[in-house]
């Protein structure tokens, strides 16, 4: 049985139909990505799940449980790590999960067991009577990480996980994310980092306009959906892209500009790189295609505010 099954589901605000008919199901103790640009309906559609927000149509099941009719229920069985830390400032790290524990009708005896070990999954072990105020952005979100995890749920709901951290802070959330998986964890998480996704997700799918738009393993959308190869040229501000993005377009199954680059999508990319071994005034950089190009062709360079 999937960990979360969501069939033809519909939300509408007003004239703005955010959630259009989307279907996906995730099995248990994977990682599920639900990808998109902003606006794309990424965060109604977690609500929606978690029964926060009633859906206008469509069926959605959680940890077995019907959305929202058993939603108290289901959420006993899920952890969710909002994309805002909203930790309380005004009590310590253990006194946060002793809290929380409190909120999921956990005995007090049996919270105070675990901090110990929710602290030392969160690198934390040191600072169980530190004031929130005094922990760093990175500190802040493995301690909600954590408290997510006060209840032992089956399930995990990570809404931009690692937004504003550091490279540092990021890596140290996706070995914790890793392991909780390795643990039987599901995980369904939304990013906007391709990387993070490329990294963490088992599956996932892009959603626009609250429409899925595609969906697989991240190796499965980048084979389907995008040439292998890509150079990167970058004009050195002699003005010479232009005349060689003309001459050697042929050499790309796809060329794209923006701004002072231009990303040409190659199967075979040798003959675009003997060109490049004689042009003046440009720099390259030739890579493996990954899940950015893939999110890119799909919804577009314009931006999204
Ligand atoms: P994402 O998480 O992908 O950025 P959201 O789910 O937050 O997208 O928002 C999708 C769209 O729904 C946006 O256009 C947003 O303005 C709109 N929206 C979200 N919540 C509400 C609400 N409570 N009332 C009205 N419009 C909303």
């Amino acid at each position: 049985m999937a960990a979360l099954n969501v069939s033809g589901l519909r939300k509408r605000y007003g004239d703005n139909e955010v959630v259009a008919g989307l279907s996906f199901a995730v099995e248990p103790g994977t990682c599920f990505g639900l990808l998109g640009p902003n606006g794309a309906g990424k965060t109604t559609t977690l609500r929606l799940c978690l029964g926060l927000t009633a859906p206008d149509g469509g069926t959605i099941t959680l940890a077995g449980r019907p959305i929202p009719a058993e939603a108290q229920q289901a959420r006993a069985k899920v952890g969710v790590v909002p994309q805002f830390d909203n930790l309380d400032p005004d009590f310590t790290c253990a006194e946060n999960l002793r809290v929380f524990g409190r909120y999921f009708g956990l005995k007090d005896a049996e919270v105070r067991a675990r901090i110990p070990t929710l602290l030392d999954f969160a690198s934390l072990a040191n600072k169980a009577d530190a004031k929130i105020a005094t922990l760093s952005g990175g500190m802040k979100r493995r301690l909600t990480l954590a408290r997510a995890l006060v209840a032992d749920p089956d399930i995990v709901f990570l809404d931009e996980p690692t937004t504003g951290l550091d490279p540092q802070a990021r890596h140290l959330i996706w070995e914790r994310l890793k392991q909780l998986k390795s643990a039987g964890k599901t995980l369904i998480l939304t990013t906007h980092f391709m990387d993070e996704a490329e990294r963490l997700c088992d599956r996932l799918i892009v959603i626009d306009h609250g429409r899925k738009i595609a969906e697989g393993s991240p190796r499965e959308l980048i084979a389907t959906h995008i040439e292998p190869q890509v150079i990167e040229v970058f004009d050195e501000a002699a003005g010479k892209l232009p005349a060689f993005v003309d001459a050697h377009r042929q050499h790309a199954e796809r060329v794209e500009a923006s701004g002072e680059t231009a990303f040409f999508y190659c199967r075979d990319a040798q003959p675009l790189l003997a060109a490049l071994a004689t042009a003046d005034g440009l720099r390259y950089l030739h890579r493996a295609a990954n899940l950015e190009d893939v999110f890119i062709k799909l919804t577009g360079r314009e931006l999204r505010d």
